[in-house]
């Protein structure tokens, strides 16, 4: 469970895999679109913690074709992302053009950020170039996807067990039998299922 806000699916367990989750009932086949404006990509960001809060305030009311391509471009990358998921998920090659198109963004994200000495001496702390350029929440959604592939343990990276449900996540639970997206959605359907079956 989580107090996020916003239309978002929260049980990722990790940003990179919340931001895939954001295309939501994904085997339907009207798949539902939770990054449809570049607002939205905003607020996600925000939300997931991968841009700050003065960053965001300043991005939120941006719009124009600069927008439009940051928006597009961070849902390529989810996509890119979710190729590799899958492709992890059914043990079959991941396909080089999916890390070549993440590891593009993820090129230009580190180039977007500098280093900058903060109040305290000797502390240097990381920032963007500019943190007003549209892109910032896109340069984010690469480095969360970075982050993830260099140090998450894969063997805990998983789909939800429901046959309709594709949320991915990062089962951090002890006994690794972590089965569903989320116990109060996918959980209790697996179990109503179960009981309809014993009650015939
Ligand atoms: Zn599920």
């Amino acid at each position: 469970m989580t107090t996020k806000s916003g239309p978002f699916d929260w049980s990722g367990g990790h940003p990179a895999l919340d931001l895939v989750n954001t295309l939501d009932e994904r085997p339907s086949q009207a798949p539902v679109e939770n990054l449809a404006v570049y607002c939205n990509l905003v607020r996600f960001t925000e939300a997931a913690g991968l841009i700050g809060s003065s960053v965001a305030a300043n991005l939120r009311p941006l719009d124009g074709p600069a927008c439009a391509n940051a928006l597009r471009g961070a849902q390529k990358l989810r996509e890119s992302l979710y190729a590799v998921l899958t492709a992890n998920e059914i043990g079959r090659p991941i396909k080089p053009a999916a890390l070549d198109a993440i590891a593009l963004q993820v090129r230009r994200a580190h180039a977007a950020r500098t280093f900058v000495s903060t109040s305290r001496s000797g502390v240097v702390a990381q920032r963007w170039i500019s943190p007003a350029s549209p892109e910032v929440p896109l340069h984010a959604c690469a480095l969360a996807i970075e982050s993830l592939l260099v140090s998450a343990d894969w063997s805990r990276i998983r789909k939800c067990c429901a046959d309709d449900c594709e949320v991915f996540f990062l089962d951090t639970s002890k006994a690794r039998r972590r089965q569903w997206c989320s116990m109060q959605n996918c959980g209790n359907r697996a179990k109503q299922r179960r009981w309809r079956r014993g009650q015939e």
